[in-house]
């Protein structure tokens, strides 16, 4: 049975199409509030409901920016873009969990609104995020978005945009010219972290190896230690942890 769900109206976007030519097996649903209803009249678990997938259009806007205080307001970290909900890992921290209301997996196809958006942005020198409410390269084989992303912002060289990811899937990436202006982030944890709290996401060493071969092709890498988890034997676990991505990566 498929858990795939689309809206009629993604047929009317270049994006949307280009999907459907790999997912032939779908099911119709009205809107996204017809979706998230049905997960939630199932019932099902959180690794249940991360099995269902949606692809529909977006109504309101794609570029959102975060709430920082007077101590943070001079770190870059202030916009973020939100084309896709949720994602297939378990992390067991995951704010999502609360964030949305629902752990299925939404993709917007109107990808040309939020580029109409972002034309409108003028904070020169700006980073914008992706990867705070999804994973950036999780699913990529599928949506291929990071071709749209990085072929929109290699023309704005005034912004960076950071792709932020737990996974190793790096294919498409390495497919494409590197810019200067894009930034691509592992968040990089202890080992006995990954392996007790990020349930289904990359691991360490394949986490290494990944951002190892996108700077080797051209890319400028991010390290993200966050979160910075005290587990039992946590002097043990973090003894020469930072070695093992510093090392290669710096
Ligand atoms: S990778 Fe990020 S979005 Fe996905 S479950 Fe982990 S914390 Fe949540």
């Amino acid at each position: 049975m498929s858990k795939i769900y689309i809206t009629e109206d993604i047929k009317n976007h270049k994006k949307g199409l280009e999907i459907l030519e790999k997912i032939k097996n779908y099911k119709l649903i009205d809107d996204e509030k017809a979706f998230v209803k049905m997960i939630h009249d199932m019932n099902l678990t959180n690794e249940e409901e991360k099995q269902y997938m949606l692809f529909t259009t977006k109504k309101g806007n794609f570029l959102k920016s975060y709430y920082l205080d007077d101590n943070l307001s001079k770190i870059k970290e202030e916009f973020y873009l939100s084309y896709e909900n949720n994602c297939p890992f378990n992390c067991l921290y995951c704010y999502l969990r609360d964030y949305f209301n629902h752990s299925a997996f939404i993709f917007y196809v109107n990808l040309e609104d939020m580029f109409a958006e972002l034309d409108k942005f003028n904070k020169t020198g700006s980073m914008i995020s992706a990867g705070i409410v999804n994973d950036t390269l999780v699913h990529d084989n599928l949506t291929n978005v990071t071709a749209d992303l990085i072929g929109y912002f290699k023309d704005r060289p005034k912004l960076i945009l950071e792709l932020r990811t737990k996974s190793h899937n790096i294919k498409n990436l390495l497919e494409i010219t590197p810019s200067k202006n894009i930034l691509i982030s592992f968040t990089f944890s202890p080992k006995e972290v990954i392996d007790r709290y990020e349930l289904r996401a990359s691991s360490l060493k394949e986490r290494i190896a990944a951002a190892k071969k996108l700077q080797d092709y051209g890319y400028s890498i991010g390290l993200r230690l966050d979160p910075m988890i005290d587990i039992e034997g946590s002097d043990l676990a973090t003894k020469g942890w930072s070695r093992k991505f510093f090392l290669p990566l710096t």
